[in-house]
């Protein structure tokens, strides 16, 4: 349960332009609501975009084999990350050796 800082009054919820928000019957205060959740899921995706788009990021990790799904090439770069939470399997980057395809399983 909400109070409106301004006038006391209770707030409500409402559909907002980006998000869900909190407004006021009384004045026209309104809050946007974001949630934690929100929070983490850009910041893991952040971290893999951190990934996939770096440089450098993948051209000093191991090779394995592995079929590229553009050119058909055997090897490519892998690195693993934790992508969600702790307890959830790996994610595995794929980066091609040939032709610099990124993929991930
Ligand atoms: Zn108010
Ligand atoms: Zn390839």
């Amino acid at each position: 349960m909400f109070f409106c800082p301004r006038c006391g009054n209770m707030l409500f919820v409402e559909q907002g332009d980006r998000c869900n928000r909190l407004a006021c019957n009384t004045c026209p205060y309104i809050c946007d609501i974001v949630t934690k959740i929100t929070d983490r899921q850009y910041t893991s995706l952040k971290a893999v975009d951190d990934v996939l788009g770096g440089a450098a990021s993948m051209d000093n990790v191991d090779k394995t084999e592995v079929t590229c799904p553009k050119c058909a090439h055997t090897q490519a770069y892998f690195m693993q990350m934790q992508t969600r939470s702790a307890d959830e399997p790996m994610t595995t980057f794929y980066k091609c050796v040939q032709c610099g395809h990124r993929w991930n399983d």
